[in-house]
């Protein structure tokens, strides 16, 4: 193939630009990058040899080289990692083939990038941090296994860049940097030096630079010449120390190699949150050093996100992104586990499979659930912050991990009718001030808490001193399908079924009530309900109504209104569900249309009157009302038909 030139994906573009503006501020990380890169390069050609030796060529002085070159203002990166096809070199540096991105590049849109560089560290800036202090870069590679596939990539990061095909000798990638005239500070040896310290320390493999020192000059007995002089000699010095950093005992660990650890696996920009850490014996013998990130990535919620933490086998890589070893709910989690009981070669099919993976992710789970339990109870306001981030995603362990379930439901917390404004209960919380004669935890689920706190279904629950969860997260409609009892309580929503709030005595009081309203009001009733057929299944008098006039409910077992929005705004079918129309016996509304009724039962008026009860049982809760022009007209009606009467 002769020499190509090629756009890069316009998100690529758009990348490059926000890395080279917004991260100005901390250029030094571009070297980090392009040493992860390596290391991961050379990780997977490791791997890949459990299976096919071949591919070695004999090639296994793993390092990686940074060549620093004065005269020609280059520096360079180069690896015998695994290397890249042409094919590969376009898919993985021309364009962005993480799902995701394009979501991602779209809320960064209109956000301050220069006081919020964490939000383009969320994504990983990798390779084209190069262009932060390169005016072009050039990638020469072959991959491994293959000595005729080489290339050459290049690229000034003004919108294109050219590959061809080149010969390269050696296995892996070489990634030359053509510094900008201003940065040729990165060609210093002490620059280098206290980046890859600071950054790479404990990187696996060497990182090695060639530095001239001078000594003595010495004779060929190997004894110093006196009077010889100094002569310059090269040597190669490895520049960090490789101390797998989960291998060593916590104690002897700092905050800021945890920190730049948690940096080098996951590519955030920001501090990790939380970081446990820990060795497990006895059946089961692992290291694990675990993340908690303190803000979401901008993918957790793209289904094929890349996720799970790191997974070697006494220190040698497996995979970056071990599924298996954690719940879809605790896919935030960044990390390492290192067994010593898997075989090295285990596959993907094995580790679906395989009940030591089984034995370790049971017992992160339970550290990682401990260790929130912890923060709950000791540092209430740190435990807000992690809520605030990761509280949607898991909650979706309610539903998944049964086994789990009784440590989880300590973990949620939810707004209420009692908690101000961003402020939370938990169920805990919730049963320790719950007034006696309370035999229920009820909740409302809906669109946002403006939504759900002016819901006439409050009322009468309001008036009985009772506190009403708000259930106001999507995923919240799951939690409840899954979680239906807490310590023996039934949760139970306010909107759907009988309330049952009476006692005994209250209860018959109010049977007799009801009787003598349904005489005033059965016919009403009736003629209501033919009149709404098409879009209640029942009108009935109600019980949880005390201002307003009138409310939808769903049956028991019914689909609620919320449930229906949620599905539908996930584009899924949904049978049109019906639901019954409550009536408060004790609203004016209710006497008025008595008269208007006994008058004259065939007034168009009154059928006017029934759509308009059902669409302010729809509005007050939340729900697009089926005919916004009838209904607005109607009303202007009624206001032109009073404003006469006031005159007449
Ligand atoms: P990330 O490292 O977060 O995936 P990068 O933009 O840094 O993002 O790199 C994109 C991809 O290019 C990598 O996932 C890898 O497949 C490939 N790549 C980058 N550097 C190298 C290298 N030195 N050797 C082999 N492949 C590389």
């Amino acid at each position: 193939m002769s020499k190509t030139t090629k756009q890069f994906q316009t998100e690529v573009q758009q990348l490059l630009d926000l890395v080279i503006h917004s991260l100005y501020s901390n250029r030094d990380i571009f070297l980090r990058e392009l040493i992860s890169n390596s290391s991961d390069a050379i990780d997977k050609v490791r791997f890949e040899s459990h299976s096919n030796e071949a591919i070695l060529e004999g090639n296994t002085d793993w390092k990686i080289k940074i060549i620093p070159d004065k005269a020609a203002g280059t520096l360079t990166i180069r690896d015998n990692g695994i290397g890249m096809s042409i094919a590969e070199v376009e898919e993985n540096i021309g364009t962005i083939a993480r799902s995701g991105t394009k979501a991602f590049m779209e809320n960064l849109k209109g956000k301050d990038l220069a006081s919020h560089p964490e939000l383009i560290g969320q994504f990983g800036v990798g390779f084209y941090s190069s262009f932060m202090v390169a005016d072009r870069v050039t990638v020469i590679t072959r991959p491994a296994g293959s000595p005729t596939e080489g290339c050459r990539w290049e690229s000034t990061g003004d919108g294109t860049y050219s590959v061809e095909e080149c010969e390269k000798e050696s296995r892996g990638s070489d990634i030359i940097l053509h510094l900008k005239e201003e940065m040729h500070e990165y060609l210093d040896e002490w620059k280098i030096r206290s980046i890859v310290k600071k950054y790479s320390d404990y990187v696996q493999y060497p990182i090695v630079m060639d530095v001239t020192r001078k000594e003595p000059a010495k004779g060929v007995d190997g004894t110093v010449i006196e009077g010889g002089g100094d002569i310059e000699k090269t040597v190669e010095e490895t520049l960090n120390s490789m101390k797998a950093i989960w291998t060593r005992p916590k104690s002897e660990v700092t905050e800021e190699e945890y920190e730049e650890f948690y940096k080098h696996i996951s590519h955030d920009y920001d501090k990790p949150f939380r970081t446990i850490h820990y060795a497990a014996e006895g059946t089961s013998e692992f290291r694990a050093l675990l993340y908690i990130p303190a803000h979401k990535p901008y993918d957790v919620f793209v289904r094929d996100q890349r996720k799970g933490v790191h997974l070697y086998v006494k220190r040698v890589f497996i995979t970056d992104h071990c599924e298996e070893l954690l719940p879809d709910y605790l896919r935030f989690i960044k990390g390492v586990v290192d067994s010593s009981d898997l075989p090295l070669n285990v596959s993907r099919e094995i580790l679906q499979q395989d009940v030591e993976i089984r034995r370790i992710q049971k017992s992160l789970v339970g550290k990682i659930l401990s260790t929130l339990g912890e923060l709950q109870e000791k540092e209430a306001d740190e435990y807000l912050k992690f809520y605030a981030e990761f509280g949607p995603i898991l909650k979706e362990g309610i539903h998944f991990d049964h086994a789990n379930k009784e440590k989880l439901q300590e973990l949620l917390l939810f707004e209420s009718s009692r908690t101000e404004p961003g402020t939370y209960v938990s169920l805990k919380g919730y049963l320790e001030r719950m007034p006696e004669g309370q035999k229920e935890i009820y909740f409302i689920t809906g669109t946002s808490r403006q939504a759900v706190e002016n819901s006439p279904h409050l009322e009468a629950v309001r008036k009985k001193g009772y506190e009403v969860l708000f259930l106001i997260d999507p995923v919240d409609e799951w939690v409840v399908q899954s979680l239906t009892e807490y310590d023996g309580r039934k949760l139970k929503a306010i909107d759907r079924g009988d309330l049952e709030l009476e006692s005994e005595e209250e209860k018959k009081e109010l049977e007799a009530k009801q009787e003598e309203a349904k005489k005033q009001y059965g016919s009403l009733l009736n003629y209501i309900k033919e009149t709404l057929a098409d879009q209640v299944k029942e009108v009935r008098l109600s019980t949880r109504l005390t201002d307003s006039a009138c409310c939808l409910v769903a049956d028991e077992f019914g689909i609620g209104a919320n449930m229906e929005r949620i599905m539908k705004a996930l584009n899924q079918d949904m049978p049109e569900s019906k639901r019954i129309l409550e009536l408060n016996p004790d609203h004016p509304i209710m006497a008025a249309m008595t008269r208007l009724f006994e008058k004259d039962q065939k007034n168009s008026r009154l059928a006017d009157y029934c759509e308009l009860l059902i669409d302010q049982a729809l509005l007050t809760e939340g729900s697009p009302i089926k005919n916004p022009l009838r209904f607005t007209r109607l009303v202007s009606e009624l206001m032109v038909t009073d404003a006469k009467g006031l005159s007449d």
